[in-house]
Order: structure tokens, then sequence, then C-alpha cells
């Protein structure tokens, strides 16, 4: 048994729709169907999502209507009171992530009705806990009891319920994640992840120009590449299969005979001669270096900076540290507002001789499970940076040696990941 999940691109017009369509019907084990809600149809278009954010703005119902009914349609299903029923809820609510899910909520409702399938909603199935932690356990027990006596259902992705009855959403790209809990709950043999791509590519697309397609990848490099940015997954994906063991298949729906990628449990599962599998990166950290002479004597230096992080609930990406200095990389959304006052308690928590701050830092992870057994790699791959001349401002090898991840300035950020990309795949 299968479970598929469609994204936004799949979704997003009559005619992808009937591929998806047709992708079903051709395999009788794809019985359970999670979706997206429909995407972009082209470069500028509106992603319903998006829409739906803006609807506490722009109160326009019709817009996002007229996606599902141009879909409708064209397979002569009739949804106009599905849609009165929604508009009318959405003019009623004040949440964000209601408003959001109704883009997953009517998709699915509209598929079931194509292919005559049940229609199963997510809400009281998907569960989380006060604070908004999913409940996994509990999750896949309500979808288990649900389904395993449903021959063939569609399910909206994103969203689930919170204790109170509310709806909350996964962040973004979060119907992946969906996905993954239904394939997790009815013990699928395999998840398939229908998208607008062969499979993951080695790296972005609008990157690096028809990038490698890598064949198989480990848990462990999917969760570095997508976690570094590469949004073809959602990093947190892989905690659902991966207790399992569910191997997810990356797919194409605009050509579905390619065998796309697949990911499995096990990197001895998947030789490769290749030493590095993907580049992937993201802009817009921050760094701050704190520097005090003989910080590295000082019993508790770390500790009473990381505290000021932890009274100020701010997350950080990495902790890079030399003999007198120590820096902290943080998403520039924790620092943004708060800069002053962060860099104050700081100063007083260290006792620091400088503090200083570099904003524009993008990271850029090279991820392979070869590394580890191979030399050289860190060599070649700052010999392509600077044969491009860019700057490396940051560097973190994990112990796994699993990645190396590297800070570049922002502007550099494309050249980088080209230049890394044309190091290791010629
Ligand atoms: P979906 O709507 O199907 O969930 P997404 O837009 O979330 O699709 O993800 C697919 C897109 O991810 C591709 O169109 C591609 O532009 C982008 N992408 C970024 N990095 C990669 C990568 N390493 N491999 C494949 N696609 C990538
Ligand atoms: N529709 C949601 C988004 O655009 C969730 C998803 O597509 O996975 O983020
Ligand atoms: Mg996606």
């Amino acid at each position: 048994m299968k479970v598929c999940k469609f994204g936004g691109t799949s979704m997003a017009s009559a005619d992808s729709v009937r591929l998806v369509t047709d992708i079903i019907r051709q395999d009788e084990d794809r019985r359970y169907i999670v979706v997206s809600a429909p995407g972009k149809r082209f470069p500028a278009d509106v992603k319903v999502t998006d829409a739906l954010y803006a609807y506490g703005k722009s109160h326009d119902f019709e817009g996002i209507a007229k996606r599902y009914t141009d879909i409708a349609d064209a397979f002569g299903v009739d949804i106009a009171p599905l849609l009165q029923d929604v508009g009318t809820q959405l003019e009623g609510t004040s949440s964000r992530d209601f408003a959001a899910s109704r883009g997953e909520y009517l998709c699915a409702r509209m598929l079931a009705e194509i292919l005559g399938a049940e229609f199963v909603d997510a809400a009281g199935l998907i569960c989380f806990d006060e604070d908004g932690e999913l409940l996994l356990a509990e999750s896949c027990g309500r979808l288990f009891r649900r389904l395993s006596s449903t021959h063939i259902a569609v399910l909206p992705g994103f969203y689930g319920t919170l204790p109170d009855g509310n709806i909350k959403t996964f962040s973004r790209g979060g119907s992946d994640i969906t996905g993954a809990i239904v394939a997790a709950a009815l013990d699928a043999d395999l998840y398939e992840n229908w998208t607008d791509v062969d499979g993951f590519l080695s790296a972005d697309p609008r990157i690096v120009k028809d990038p490698c397609l890598i064949e198989r990848l480990s848990y462990k490099e999917l969760r570095e590449l997508a976690y570094m940015g590469a949004e073809v997954l959602h990093p947190e994906c892989i905690f659902p299969v991966r207790h399992a063991g569910i191997p997810i298949n990356v797919k194409n729906t605009f050509n579905p005979t390619h065998p796309g990628t697949m990911i499995v449990a096990d990197a001895a599962d998947c030789p490769s001669e290749r030493v590095v599998t993907g580049v992937a990166g993201k802009k817009g950290f921050t760094i701050i270096n704190i520097e005090k002479d003989m910080m590295n004597s000082e019993i508790g230096f770390a500790r009473r900076v990381l505290s000021v992080l932890e009274e100020e609930q701010i997350s950080f990406e990495h902790v890079p540290s030399g003999i007198d200095t120590l820096s902290i990389v943080i998403r520039d959304e924790y620092v943004e507002r708060r800069l002053p006052r962060l860099l104050l308690k700081l100063q007083n928590a260290s006792d620091a001789d400088n503090i200083e701050v570099h904003s524009g830092l993008a990271l850029i992870a090279t991820v392979g499970r070869n590394m580890a057994s191979r030399q050289g790699t860190a060599a070649a791959l700052f010999k392509s940076l600077a044969a491009r001349h860019i700057n490396v401002r940051m560097i973190d090898q994990g112990s796994s040696e699993l990645n190396i991840i590297i800070g570049v300035d922002t502007f550099d950020y494309e050249k980088a990941i080209t230049a890394i990309y044309h190091g290791f795949f010629k």
C-alpha cells in the first residue's frame, strides 16, 4: 500500500489534476492520498495558501473560489455549495491558521469528489498539544482507527487540531509532514511525494542549471539538505517515517514514468560513488562574534552566553568557537528588533572585550554520506570557492562528517552554490 502526497503545483490546474487522477488510477496500491492547496500555475501566479493568508486584509474569496471552480468544472463536479460554506466560515473567523487550512480542505474535498473516493478530514485525527507540538503517536493511532477500513481516501495536508478544537497548521510546506504521518500510521510500504521536478536534485534548480538528480538519499542526508533549504521536502517529514523505516519516493507528476529519488533509512542501503550528495543553503542569518582574552580557560563562559539566548527564547544555528572568540549564528528574524537589548545582555553576561555583529550571512551545507571516508573534500570545497574569489565567513563541520557548513555574504550566495556544485559535479 502506498500513501501519495500531491503538492501545490500538481493540484494547480485542471490539466495537472487530470495527471494526478491518472497517476492514482494507474496503481491500485495508491490508496491514501494527501493533497496541498493549489499552487502556482505560472511564475507570477499566487498560491491559494498565500491568498488565504492575505484574506484577513483582502476579504477576497471570489478569486480563491475561482481557482477551485476552474478545476471542478473541467471534471463536471459541482462544488458551489461547499465554496459557499467555506466563504461564510472565513467571514466569521479571525484565525489565520483556520483560514490557511481551507486551501487544503477544499482541495481534498474536491479531489475526493472527482475520484469518487472518501474525504477524511485531518481535523480531529492529526492532533497537537497545548503548545502546538505534534502528538505523533496519538495522531497515528487516530488515523489508523479511522482509515484502516477505508479502501481509498483523500485527506487534506498541512493542518490538524489543538486540544481546544481549533485548527493549527504546520509551517509552510507542511503537507509533506501530513503525508509522512499518514504513511507511518498505516505502516505504508512506500510514501510517494509527487511534485514538479524529477526528484531530489543535488542543487536548487533555480540557481544551478540542470543539476544532477540524486537517485538514492539517506534519511540523514535528507534532513540536512531539507533543513538547509532544499525545499522540495519539508525538513520535518522524515520523523514520522523514520521510526517505521518507510522509504520516501520523490516523483514528478509531470513526468510520472521517471523513477525519481528514493529516500531510505540507511546509507548502507544506498551505495554511491559520489563524495558529495548535494548542496543546499539559505539566506537570512546574523553572526555575533564575542571576543574576550583567555575566554578558553574561563569555566562557564559558554553557558552564560547561551543562557542569554535561552532567556530571550532565541534558538541558534551554530556556535563556532576559537581560543578567545565565540560566535553565534542566529536567524535574522530572531534578532531584528531585539538586537540592542540582546547585545547588552550578552555584554553583561560575558564581560566581553568586544562584540561585533555581521548581518547578511547566508549558510550553505555541502552534504554527503561518503564524506567521512574520503580525504580532500574540504580542500576541494574551499578551492572551488577561492577560485571564484568568495570569502568564507564561517566554517562548521559536524563530527559525523556528513556535512560541511559554511557562511558567506548574502551577495555571494548564488555564486558560492554554483562554485561548490561545479567543484563536485562536473
Ligand atoms: P510542492 O508544491 O510539490 O510541494 P515545492 O515547491 O514545495 O513543491 O518543492 C518543489 C520545488 O523545490 C521545485 O520546483 C524546485 O524549484 C525547488 N527545489 C529547491 N531545491 C531543490 C532540490 N535540491 N531538488 C529539487 N527541487 C528543489
Ligand atoms: N499549502 C501549504 C503551503 O503553501 C502547505 C503545502 O503546500 O505543503 O505552504
Ligand atoms: Mg512542498
